[in-house]
């Protein structure tokens, strides 16, 4: 499967907030890959899948533009695509997201100064009722009044 029909697919049936969750990132060296706990963590029933040292058994889900996304589990091996890609995937869109965000808050202005520390907070933690709220004034949401 073409690493786009990999992520058009995640797109249509995103992993859950839980499996997201089980996601995390690393590095060796420049290179960056998903360490994925498995969801047999002993909490539904199912046997509990832990390595020889009693932790959880990860599988690590990597990319490459030459072979796409793989998975060291089983149905990864099989060059199925598994729950644990669509993770990883939808862990590093998370994460884009909130660096995305993060730099436009980082860049916002209020009166042509950087917006302070409290502005920030503000703005961040705004709900989309304050959005509403703002937008029913017609004034825009974020706007500041010099
Ligand atoms: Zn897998």
């Amino acid at each position: 499967m073409l690493a786009s029909q990999v992520i058009e697919y995640t797109h249509s049936h995103p992993a859950t907030p839980d499996q997201i969750g089980k996601a995390h990132k690393c590095f060796s060296g420049s290179t960056s890959f998903y360490l994925v706990e498995t969801s047999q963590d002993g909490l539904d029933g199912r046997p509990l899948q832990v390595d020889e040292d009693g932790a959880l058994i990860e599988y690590r889900v990597s990319y490459s533009k030459k072979m796409g996304f793989r998975c060291s589990c089983k149905a990864g091996e099989h060059a199925k695509l598994c729950w644990h890609v669509r993770a990883a995937i939808g862990c590093e869109e998370e994460v884009k997201a909130a660096m995305k965000e993060q730099i436009a808050l980082s860049s916002l202005n209020v009166c042509g100064k950087p917006a302070d520390q409290e502005t920030l907070t503000r703005v961040a933690n705004a709900t989309p009722q304050d959005t509403n709220v703002l937008g029913s004034m017609h004034i825009k949401p974020f706007s500041a009044r010099c």
